[in-house]
């Protein structure tokens, strides 16, 4: 996995961790106050009286690159944006406190695109006892950007990080994988179809030829509108059951990777015990791809990926109380020299490149 040097070829980087850790190699050592900072879902704060820590997130997302706007409605991006940074702290075990949203806005956003936007973020917001208390606006020459910046509390010893897994952990993860990438797939592909209506939003919410639309609408919601796991998380984090965690975002075989990283191990990941829904196997049948295509590396599905310690295992089995949240234990830890290996549906051990979604990766 490691590059040598720097991970800048040709004056670009390869990898946004090599970005990153450029940056971090260009900032001072890191104040006391600064328990966990670069590198991780949040960073993690101390404050001198305060009996929580502070977990801070960001995430931006931007038109063309993260979405188009007619893929889903202004409200629904709203609700996106803020989402994908709850699942950071999510991701943690912290409780939501508050939000910041920063808006780069062209010209063409109606005053009433910019007030579903905020309803989309508002409705999630109160719904986790969350506010937004501030943020910043500006024009765009282009692009709509949205940044977020969400803000958590977790007592210390509650406070999950990717970096503690060990030899022997079981790996876990929440919900089902690989429904937000075909879902996106779908929608993307009807943006190549030839429309079968001059509006093109009105073409994006119809049906490929020969598919069902509500499995097409089921996921598609799954990529609109992730649920972030944050009682979920919350509930690992503080039952002492998580030793090490991440939400996935960019796909299991490239997250798998970061944890791994962090906490300096292996891992091993079988094939078969990957968490799919009916949808997602009707889905990748017709778009003609295995499910692993999606469950392995499609992102966006914003569950939580946990690495449990092995004596944990029953007592978690025994007590998850979400009914509605499937828990799979798809894999274990292994010492660093093992690698990160996938056990496929052969029960042969294959070596697992990252195959997510890297923005620095050569296209
Ligand atoms: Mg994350």
């Amino acid at each position: 996995m490691e590059r040598a040097g720097s991970g800048a070829e040709g004056n670009r980087f390869q990898r946004e961790e090599d970005l990153l850790r450029r940056v971090q190699s260009l900032l001072h050592r890191p104040e006391p106050h600064v328990v966990t900072g670069i590198g991780d879902d949040c960073a993690v704060l101390a404050l001198p009286g305060a009996v929580d820590h502070l977990l801070v997130s960001t995430d931006l997302l931007l038109e063309h690159i993260h979405f188009e706007l007619h893929q889903q409605t202004f409200q629904q991006l709203g609700y996106k944006a803020l989402a994908v940074n709850l699942s950071d702290l999510a991701a943690m075990g912290a409780d939501p406190l508050a939000v910041f949203v920063s808006l780069c806005l062209p010209r063409r956003c109606a005053a009433s695109d910019i007030e579903a936007l905020y309803t989309g973020m508002e409705e999630l917001a109160r719904s986790v006892g969350a506010s937004i208390v501030g943020g910043d606006t500006s024009a765009s020459a282009d692009s709509l950007m949205l940044s977020l910046t969400v803000l958590g509390l977790a007592p210390p010893a509650a406070v999950v990080r990717r970096s503690g897994a060990q030899p022997g952990d079981r790996l876990f993860v929440t919900g089902t994988l690989g429904d937000a990438a075909a879902g996106l797939e779908f929608l993307q592909r009807q943006d190549t179809e030839p429309p079968a209506s001059a509006n093109p939003a009105a073409a994006a919410s119809g049906p490929p030829a020969g598919f069902p639309e509500a499995v097409v609408r089921q996921l598609a919601q799954r990529y609109r509108l992730p649920r972030p796991r944050l009682s979920e998380g919350r509930w690992l984090a503080r039952g002492g059951f998580a030793s090490a965690m991440l939400d996935l975002s960019d796909g299991l075989s490239t997250d798998l990777h970061r944890l791994c990283e962090a906490s300096r191990v292996g891992a091993r990941l079988v094939l078969q015990d990957l968490p799919r829904s009916t949808a997602l196997e009707a889905a990748a049948a017709f778009l003609q791809h295995g499910t692993e295509h999606y469950t392995l590396h499609g992102g966006e599905d914003y569950e939580l990926l946990a690495a449990v310690p092995a004596e944990r295992r029953e007592t978690l089995l025994a007590q998850w109380p979400f009914r509605d949240t499937l828990l799979m234990e798809i894999g274990w830890v292994v010492p660093p020299q093992q690698g990160v290996k996938l056990i496929t549906l052969a029960e042969r051990e294959e070596v697992l490149p990252p195959g997510g979604f890297d923005h620095f990766a050569p296209g």
